[in-house]
């Protein structure tokens, strides 16, 4: 370890009246499990355990069910009731000598309340944060203590459940305590409101009242957000931000900084590319207190993390996605194999899961929130079976990662790819505007794939049935991928547009090879309504392209809501000059001309273009599957397939982490009986029948 040019990460810091054995620091997350699925919990957080990280935390804990953050699914510590599904987690944790943490939460007006149907309560009365018609009322005194005893309780019961370190919440505009201190939601003209002093009294107030009650064995981790990036209009960390710093330096055993709101946090790679794109806000910190601090930023290059330390930026490493993208990365860093760490992409698909209310996926780690129902872990896979071989076809990101398993598993596995390159859509995706990231899915694979000893790979060879019949491999999995529709057919319309042969119709993989035949004016029809039209309008407006962005939907992609980026993608087309036109499907085009059918009224207007690029609907490119198995069910005496698997896009189009995830499942599944893949189909969580 001595020799480690790493070490520095390796060594114990003090968190109050605790030590984490380690830098890094799982700060909490949401994943869509919370108290709902508490096993399911446990063990997604027990494999960070056992990647190495020194302290795991959990997400969000709601303190009181006036803090009700129904429809997500977060943590609950409402009462003693809650204790022994918290306790599954500590106990997990500890086990692999880590620290357990919890964001004890109520949230203010950022709760509705759905379940519990008490009204939401804030420092001032003002509307609830989601789209819901209610208002939370202003906190009186007598709220006010009320909630001081709650948060007091929740954090004894946090004690008595395992917990090591406690949070006090004031961050990502969910807290009650960070609506206290932010100007613009505290209004109030007593002891809580006006002068700075006033409105962090609560947070002082919980502080105290949290040490008093558990600082004699567990540490008080205080999250702060030191910006609002609203410049003037909010929080600043050289104004306010600083200054709350100032006032509570000692107060806490652990500074956890960062900026708010979510959306800000947790940037995605296609607006904030650099790794540790916090650190000009919170550096700052650790000037102001002798307390440890903790920020994050999608930090996952280990030089990056020790050249923090050293020029005294931050304490420990935090981090949420490289965690969820790699819970080894620690590990990896103490025994020098960097170059296996599965790097986060910026996508926030792990974010999109919680929003959805679903347990927590990603992109880069299709085991991720599949560790307790599926057993499934991502450094060990279970050994084959036998010494069958594999054929894989395709090398997008579902055949890939199934090659790559199976050749884990130690089967012997051929990998066929038509085109020059291994990566299939994500070569063409991470080549758009904003997406150079997600190129990792494919290099990471690939680097490990070159390590391997038992995948033999073929470039340029796109295999036919007669192909794959001459290679006498039975075991077959199709990982041919998707085609784009060019028909207009799509989710508003199941007919396709008459008129289109009248203009040049691209698909988005045409429109970007061959840009030198693009005709502008151009117009990108989103009827997919996920997050590439976007990409696209952008990476052509980008290029002097004449776009115009036509949707049905009533906002430019609206899915980028559940990654939290469809006010940046906007704002980003809006800035670079493409022109919107949302509510509108294309009925008809006639002489250059598109024919724009308001999807409320019916009432038709007209747009000139002289492209259309469709981004409406995939075709599975189904074709060699449906050979093979057509030789199959007819016996041919020449078909040797035996075992034939359709997955990825080729089975059914979706995102890229639904493809990776595909591409595992079929690894996994491979010669698993049908009682084995039937008890995989998977552990569920059932209601317990006690009140
Ligand atoms: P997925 O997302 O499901 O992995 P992709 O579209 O990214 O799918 O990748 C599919 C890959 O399969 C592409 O790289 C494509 O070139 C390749 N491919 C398609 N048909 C064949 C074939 N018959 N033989 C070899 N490779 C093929
Ligand atoms: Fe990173 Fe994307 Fe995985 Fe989230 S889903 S951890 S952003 S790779």
């Amino acid at each position: 370890m001595n020799n480690n040019p790493y070490s520095k990460l390796f060594e114990p810091v003090k968190i109050g009246p605790v030590v984490t054995k380690n830098r890094f620091y799982q700060v909490p997350h949401c994943c869509g499990m919370g108290h709902l699925r508490p096993k399911a919990h446990a063990a997604m957080r027990e494999t960070k355990a056992k990647g190495g990280w020194g302290v795991v935390s959990t997400e969000e804990a709601e303190i009181h069910p006036s803090s009700d953050l129904a429809p997500y699914v977060e943590q609950r510590i409402w009462d003693k009731r809650d204790i022994p599904a918290l306790r599954l987690m500590t106990e997990a944790v500890h086990k692999h000598g880590a620290l357990a943490a919890i964001e004890l939460t109520h949230s203010g007006h950022n709760s509705t309340n759905l379940f519990s149907r008490i009204p939401a309560m804030s420092p001032n009365a003002q509307p609830v944060n989601f789209l819901y018609p209610k208002q939370s009322r202003r906190m009186s005194k007598k709220d006010i203590s009320n909630f001081r005893a709650w948060h007091k309780r929740a954090a004894l019961n946090a004690k008595e459940a395992g917990f090591d370190i406690v949070y006090v919440y004031a961050g990502h505009g969910m807290s009650v305590a960070q609506q206290f201190i932010l100007p613009d939601m505290n209004n109030r003209t007593d002891e809580y409101g006006g002068s700075l002093e006033n409105r962090l009294r609560l947070t002082r107030e919980l502080l105290e009242e949290t040490q008093e009650a558990i600082g004699d064995s567990c540490g008080v981790a205080f999250r702060f957000a030191v910006d609002e990036l609203k410049g003037k209009d909010g929080m600043q960390f050289k104004e306010e931000g600083r200054a709350v710093v100032e006032l509570l330096s000692e107060h806490p055993d652990l500074w956890d900084v960062n900026v708010s709101d979510w959306s800000n946090d947790s940037q995605t790679s296609r607006f904030e590319p650099n790794e540790g794109y916090q650190m000009p806000y919170v550096e700052f910190v650790k000037s102001l207190t002798t307390k440890p601090v903790v920020g994050v930023g999608r930090l996952t290059s280990p030089d990056l993390m020790v050249k923090l330390i050293d020029r005294g930026a931050l304490d420990l490493i935090g981090a949420a996605r490289p965690s969820i993208a790699d819970p080894y990365l620690p590990n990896k860093i103490k025994t020098e194999n960097t170059d296996q760490i599965k790097e986060c992409i910026g996508c926030n698909i792990c974010v999109s899961s919680d929003n959805f209310s679903v347990p927590i996926r990603c992109t880069q780690n299709p085991t991720m929130g599949e560790e307790w129902r599926r057993g499934w872990d991502p450094e060990h896979i279970k050994p084959k079976l036998s010494d069958q071989q594999a054929l894989v076809v395709g090398s997008g990101p579902a055949g890939l990662e199934c090659s790559l398993q199976l050749a884990r598993r130690g089967y012997q596995v051929t990998l066929a790819e038509s085109k020059s390159q291994l990566g299939g859509r994500v070569l063409f995706e991470s080549g758009l505007k904003g997406l150079a990231a997600w190129k990792r899915v494919v290099d990471n694979r690939v680097h490990e794939i070159l390590q391997k000893n038992n995948i033999e790979i073929y470039k340029e060879s796109k295999l036919t049935s007669a192909h794959i019949n001459e290679l006498e491999i039975k075991n077959i999995f199709i990982a041919t991928g998707s085609k784009w529709r060019k028909d207009g057919v799509g989710r508003s319309r199941r007919s396709p547009i008459k008129g289109i042969e009248s203009v040049k119709v691209f698909t988005p993989e045409e429109i970007i090879q061959e840009e030198q035949n693009i005709k502008d004016p151009v117009i990108i029809y989103d009827d997919e309504q996920g997050y590439l039209a976007g990409v696209l309008a952008d990476h052509l407006s980008s290029k002097g392209i004449d776009v115009t962005f036509v949707t049905p939907a009533s906002v430019v992609s609206p899915w980028t809501e559940s990654t939290l980026e469809q006010k940046r993608v906007q704002k980003s087309l809006i800035s670079a000059g493409v022109k919107i036109v949302c509510n509108s499907l294309i009925e008809k085009i006639e002489n250059q001309t598109a024919h724009l059918e308001c999807v409320f009224t019916g009432a038709i207007t007209e747009l000139s273009c002289k492209s259309v690029v469709m981004v409406t609907e995939r075709i599975a490119n189904t074709s060699l599957y449906d050979q093979l198995n057509e030789q199959k069910v007819s016996n041919k005496p020449h078909s040797i397939a035996q075992n034939i698997r359709l997955i990825g896009d080729a089975e059914a189009p979706g995102l890229i982490a639904d493809a990776v995830f595909s591409g595992h499942l079929a690894a996994q599944d491979f010669e698993a009986t049908e009682t084995d893949i039937e008890k995989a189909l998977f552990m569920r969580e059932m209601p317990s029948l006690n009140d």
